[in-house]
């Protein structure tokens, strides 16, 4: 099943590819407001595979700047050091444990517009992200699967010069500018795929493809970093996980190489979809 946050209001794109405005189309039973159905998702995913749409306008006829971030968090996670290949272009070793930080809220985004950048070192990172449907403490491996409303595609954009300054990274902080975390355009359910541990991911700058890899060359593939976080942290219902990069960042290149106003930047899943952003100078 794809879903999406079209002008504000939880959206199902029917397998005919037509438009459903979920809370209208069940005379209000589920609010419009995605962040009070992630608590009743198991419910509202029943209900949504019984909607037809008859008489709704097709998704391509959709202004991308209706599309909204399909996720509303109480909390989000994001993997570092997730991808062996990315690890190594970062001079940094493969961890034996999760590395974790956070994209405050105020990131988040759509994904379709603009970005400013804050400064000329602003690096891309090509994410699958993870949005939780049942939340959870202790979650085992074989279980985290069944934990998750859907995946998306996400950007970890990420502010070099700050997130390397001191004498401890500051990821979180770096990676929260205004704009800093889109997700979109579709949270597709995990039975919609073969198998969902093995997604082609990417991006492109302006027609240029600079990162191009696969979710099955995780350090922990999603099941592990839901267990991993679980055992500390209790998952909410609609949290989303930011599930790390493969390699092919700018910081990574000789010389380095970081995106400048002008910049349209792609970033795609497999079975999923692609985002567009451009880049405005801020600074
Ligand atoms: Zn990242």
């Amino acid at each position: 099943m794809r879903l999406a946050n079209i002008a504000g209001r939880l959206t199902l794109i029917t397998p005919a590819q037509l438009v459903v405005d979920v809370s209208a189309a069940t005379d209000g039973r589920f609010s419009h407001r995605i962040d009070e159905c992630f608590d009743r998702w198991d419910e509202l995913i029943e209900i949504a595979a019984t909607l037809e749409g008859e008489g709704s306008k097709p998704v391509t006829e959709v202004l991308p700047e209706s599309f909204g971030n399909p996720a509303a968090p109480r909390q989000i996670f994001a993997i570092g050091l997730n991808y062996s290949d990315h690890a190594a272009e970062a001079s940094l070793a493969v961890p034996d444990d999760l590395t974790v930080f956070t994209k405050f809220a105020s990131a988040l985004a759509g994904p379709y517009g603009q970005v400013e950048l804050p400064s000329s070192t602003v690096d891309w990172e090509a994410e699958l992200v993870v949005v939780m449907g049942r939340g959870g403490n202790k979650i085992a491996v074989e279980d985290a699967w069944s934990y998750v409303a859907g995946v998306s595609v996400g950007q970890d954009l990420s502010e070099r010069t700050l997130q390397l300054a001191g004498p401890a990274p500051q990821y979180s902080l770096a990676k929260s500018f205004p704009g800093f975390a889109p997700i979109g355009p579709f949270l597709v359910t995990p039975d919609e795929f073969r198998n969902p541990d093995s997604l082609a991911l990417g991006c492109f700058i302006n027609g240029e493809q600079v990162q191009r890899g696969n979710t099955a060359d995780m350090v922990f593939p999603v099941p592990e970093i839901i267990a991993g976080l679980s055992r500390v942290a209790t998952l909410l219902p609609g949290d989303v996980i930011f599930t790390g990069t493969p390699s092919g960042v700018g910081v990574g290149r000789v010389p380095p190489r970081f995106l400048a106003a002008g910049d349209e930047l792609v970033s795609y899943v497999e079975g999923v979809g692609e985002m567009r952003h451009q880049m405005t100078k801020a600074y």
